[in-house]
């Protein structure tokens, strides 16, 4: 079978760029779930689908075609065709992924395309139950954590340096909501896995991190 390393966590725990690094060191596939969840509720909007109704988001999570083009330098991220890549990385993208992610019907719809991204010779996937659910059996799981406020201070910086304009508080705000809503709603709560390995990267370099999950993989 082929090797799967799971990275979970909350937002701005250091998911996205830890597993994108460490992907690029082993020469795998990485899968960015959350960008599945964040690309469908973009597309929802722009065909003004209500997020209140269930059947037509399953619709969306089918229809939704969503390419990772890595061609360039920077990762881009296509939806329906379009460059959608800066409109994905806003706390409001954010929150609609995860007002949509928390319908059963549309996890359960995304449940194989995210499963399609195990390829030889390995996947780094990052999200909230790539450990719990998606891939059950992989080979490592990782478990992401970082205090609130460092949380939102990565996020802060990452988003300034694209020219998003937004307050520190009101992130920080935002960003509890959207994990008090992910850790507490009925499906697939954010939770480590049993066999995880939990890693508070509060204070810790990226380089130090990446380290410390690398040396997690069997030889
Ligand atoms: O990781 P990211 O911030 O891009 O995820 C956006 C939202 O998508 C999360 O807040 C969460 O609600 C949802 N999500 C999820 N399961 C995943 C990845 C993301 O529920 N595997």
């Amino acid at each position: 079978t082929v090797p799967v390393l799971t990275i979970d966590g909350p937002s701005g725990s250091g998911k996205g760029t830890i597993s994108r690094l460490i992907a690029r060191r082993l020469g795998w596939h990485y899968l960015d779930s959350g960008a599945l969840y964040r690309a469908i509720g973009v597309a929802a909007g722009w065909s003004d689908v209500d997020l209140a109704d269930p059947a037509a988001l399953v619709r969306c999570a089918f229809d939704t075609r969503i390419e990772f083009d890595e061609s360039g330098e920077e990762l881009r991220i296509l939806v329906n065709g379009m460059d959608a890549t800066d409109e994905l990385r806003t706390e409001t993208a954010g929150a609609a992924a995860s007002a949509i992610a928390a319908i059963p019907e549309v996890r359960s719809a995304l449940k194989e395309r995210q499963r399609a991204f195990r390829q030889p010779p390995g996947l780094v996937a990052d999200g909230r139950d790539m450990g719990t659910v998606i891939f059950p059996d992989a080979s490592c799981k990782v478990f992401l954590t970082a205090s609130a406020e460092e949380r939102a201070e990565r996020r802060y910086k990452q988003l300034k340096d694209k020219g998003v304009s937004v307050t520190l508080e009101s992130l920080l705000r935002e960003i509890l909501a959207r994990d008090a809503r992910d850790a507490q709603r009925a499906v697939a709560p954010l939770r480590p896995a049993e066999d995880a390995v939990c890693i508070d990267t509060t204070g810790m370099s990226i380089d130090a991190v990446v380290e410390r999950v690398l040396a997690l993989l069997p030889a």
